[in-house]
């Protein structure tokens, strides 16, 4: 009998394993951290190996912390941290180097070169993406020029460059298949978003030999089977999305112009654009969000820098709450932010802003403001920079959101999300299950091996634990926002 899901969800910090039931209840949850490895500043590496083994690991154990055996699993979907790269031996599967994580800034002089010879339109009109180390095009790029023997080997055909997904489906498979989906596809910088296809223009820009690249199937597709002698079964690895799309999915966003934020160190946000690639100058991502059912489902991608992440300095740097759920509590003492606004701008401002030189500040100050005002401030800037992007999408895709989808460590926080509702004008809802990112993958694997038959189907899983519905009146709405814009003008070219 057919049980569960098997989600893999391999992250940049953890791998993890999760069983869900049918319904979407998780049956079981392993996790399991690993190193991260600095050799430089700014440079952010991990074992392939490490990957690998502590993923088999977090399988084994699930399985074996209730008793299920492989009989019971009805598919594999793996989800993935994005844009990290693996090189690997096609042979013998040995990787040539560590994996280059997506944070790693090894490359960015040779981004800013790109950049200043004019490549910009270029990249972004075939990828939708900005140049910008964080791809995984000129990390390949760097492992073929500095890794002794790695280009003539690439050239040879011997070498398999791929993103996680593929390094897992790889092994998983011994080394029968090397794939990946569309949507870790579209996060290389390689790949044209709009024929679907690695683009040979990129690949001779970045001296990419095509045939070292994984072949690139939809998201919900049988990619091939484990391998028993690895795996202790033959199961259908039949589900495969980068972690932000995957969340959307698993969050139902499934209709064009549905969108989620999820509120961790940083904030993503993701806005179902259907059928259609908006590529503006926004500095918004275009990203395929999946390929399901012969079709291919675009995003915009937005994301806030410092979300969660202004509660830590709350914490660590001002000290004025011992952790970020406090932050609630004590938010709860004062009826509003008497005037104050914290513009969070620690490393500069991103989308809509784009300011490197922006800093943070605190404005408004009274003789009145105590710190309860400052905490509840910073509480409310994760809310207004959210609502920020999505304006910003909203003018992009010409599409009016009806409703913000959360998840995420600070989706929480009950107090930020109605503020949130209040600012936006539409209601939040926070799913019962907040695993969103591996149900997303668990979904995308039942619907290819016929486990789920259709997405109604699984819309039917979907529970809101809480609603937020805006209550503010739409002239104390509109006043804020102005003040928070003011707020964000006087804190921007600061460092210049
Ligand atoms: P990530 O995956 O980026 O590490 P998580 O989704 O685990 O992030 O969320 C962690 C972030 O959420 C931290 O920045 C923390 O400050 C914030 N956070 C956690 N719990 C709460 C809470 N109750 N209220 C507000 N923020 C919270």
């Amino acid at each position: 009998m057919k049980k569960y899901i098997m989600a893999l969800d391999q992250g940049t910090t953890s791998s993890r394993c999760i069983l869900f039931e049918k319904s979407g209840r998780i049956a079981s949850l392993v996790q399991r951290e690993f190193a991260q490895i600095f050799p430089k500043e700014g440079w952010v590496e991990h074992d392939p190996m490490t990957i690998w083994s502590t993923q088999m690991s977090a399988v084994t154990e699930a399985l074996l912390k209730i008793g299920a055996s492989w009989d019971e699993i009805a598919g594999i979907g793996i989800t993935n941290q994005r844009e990290t790269v693996v090189v690997w031996d096609k042979k013998t599967g040995a990787p040539v180097y560590n994996a280059i994580v997506w944070q790693c800034r090894r490359t960015a002089d040779f981004c800013k070169k790109l950049e200043s010879d004019g490549y910009g339109e270029l990249i972004r009109s075939k990828t939708g993406l900005l140049i910008d180390p964080y791809f995984s095009a000129t990390k390949i790029a760097w492992i073929l020029d500095n890794v002794e023997g790695a280009r003539e080997r690439a050239d040879r055909g011997e070498l398999c460059f791929g993103t996680i997904d593929s390094w897992l489906i790889y092994n998983m498979t011994g080394g029968k298949v090397h794939a990946t989906d569309y949507s870790n596809a579209s996060r290389t910088m390689l790949f044209n978003i709009k024929t679907l296809t690695w683009d040979e223009d990129l690949l001779s820009l970045f001296r990419i030999p095509a045939v070292c690249l994984p072949s690139v199937y939809p998201s919900s597709y049988i990619f091939g089977y484990t391998d028993s002698a690895i795996f202790g079964a033959s199961l259908p690895i039949s589900g495969v999305c980068g972690d932000q799309q995957a969340a959307l999915f698993g969050q139902c966003r499934f209709n064009e112009g549905e969108l989620k934020n999820t509120y961790g160190t940083g904030g993503f946000l993701l806005m179902n654009t259907g059928s259609e690639p908006y590529i503006t100058d926004s500095g918004l991502l275009t990203t395929i969000a999946w390929g399901l059912d012969g079709k291919v489902t675009y995003a915009l991608e937005g994301s806030v820098f410092v979300c969660g992440a202004a509660l830590q300095w709350l914490r660590d740097g001002l000290k004025i709450i011992d952790s970020a759920a406090d932050s609630e509590y004590y938010s709860k003492k004062v009826k509003d932010s008497g005037g104050v606004l914290v513009v969070p701008a620690f490393s500069g401002l991103g989308a809509p802003w784009w300011d490197p030189y922006a800093r943070g500040i605190i404005i408004g100050i009274t003789r009145a403001t105590n710190k309860y005002h400052i905490i509840r401030a910073t509480l409310e800037s994760m809310a207004y920079q959210t609502a920020d992007v999505i304006d910003l999408m909203q003018r992009a895709a010409g599409i009016k959101v009806s409703a913000l989808a959360v998840d995420g460590g600070a989706s929480a926080n009950n107090l930020l999300l109605e503020f949130q509702a209040d600012i936006l004008g539409v209601p939040v809802e926070r799913p019962e299950c907040v695993e969103t990112t591996a149900l997303g993958a668990a979904y995308l694997a039942g619907l290819a091996t016929g486990f789920y038959s259709s997405l109604d189907e699984i819309k039917q899983n979907r529970k809101i634990s809480q609603a937020f519905t805006p209550k503010m009146e739409e002239e104390t709405r509109s006043l804020l926002i102005k003040k928070w814009r003011r707020a964000v003008e006087r804190s921007l070219n600061w460092n210049e």
